[in-house]
């Protein structure tokens, strides 16, 4: 029953069905404003750098292979932008950039959210499978408690989604202040088309969280189910 119940997709399909549309809006955004070159003509990796200088950070910029892989590490303080955005001096290459120097400022400041999620990461990593294991076994044994214990270990997933949607709004808040001080944007076609990059991996980030939230809501319903008839 914990397999093919229909309940699951109930609550699953407007979380899926708002992923693909997230997916898609990423893939359009990036494809139409990885081809319009900004008038600074300046690369993501050139524009990471000047970023880094001016806000005096001790960040290195690395480029890293495959597509819309760039990310920030925080232990090696290196920005490391994929192939797309290293070189390119497209307005989607300069919007991910300073975005992912963002959360290196993010890094700097100590900024909490930031914190917070980084510290769930372990917990979050056992919880996925370990709250999956509790519900499960509690439900054949039909121990409620421990059942319920399972839903508390699994929460985790959608306590590290909610503190991950701060934690990119703030990045990308940072990222259009960023170009737009340092003359990198221009006019307001390359803002909108910065904002339009933005705008659709924060859309990623918010169908997370609803899948994170609606899958918790299903084994609170599921758990709470089995108590209801004990
Ligand atoms: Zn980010």
């Amino acid at each position: 029953m914990l397999f093919f119940d229909p309940t699951y997709m109930i609550f699953m399909l407007p979380a899926i069905i708002l992923m693909v549309i997230a997916q898609g809006y990423v893939s359009s955004a990036y494809n139409k404003w990885g081809q319009v070159m900004a008038r600074s003509r300046m690369s993501g990796a050139q524009a990471a750098q000047r970023l880094i200088s001016a806000g005096g950070l001790d960040v290195d910029v690395n480029s890293v292979r495959g597509k819309l892989t760039d990310h920030y590490d925080p232990r090696k303080k290196v920005l490391y932008l994929s192939e797309g955005v290293y070189d390119s001096p497209s307005i989607a290459a300069l919007a991910i950039a300073a975005h992912e120097l963002g959360h290196a400022m993010q890094d700097r400041d100590g900024y909490f959210p930031l914190r917070l999620r980084a510290a769930l990461v372990p917990a979050v990593n056992i919880g996925s499978y370990l709250g999956w294991i509790l519900i499960f076994i509690g439900l054949i044994l039909r121990l409620t408690d421990l059942a319920w214990l399972g839903v508390l270990v699994f929460s985790g997933g959608a306590i590290f989604a909610l503190a991950t949607l701060p934690v990119e709004l703030n990045a990308s808040a940072r990222a259009r202040q960023l170009l737009t001080d340092a003359g990198m944007i221009v006019g307001e076609d390359e803002k909108r088309g910065v904002k339009n990059v933005l705008n659709a991996a924060a859309l990623t980030y918010v169908a997370g969280l609803i899948t994170a939230v609606m899958q918790l809501l299903y084994f609170i319903t599921l758990v709470g189910g089995i108590g209801r008839r004990r």
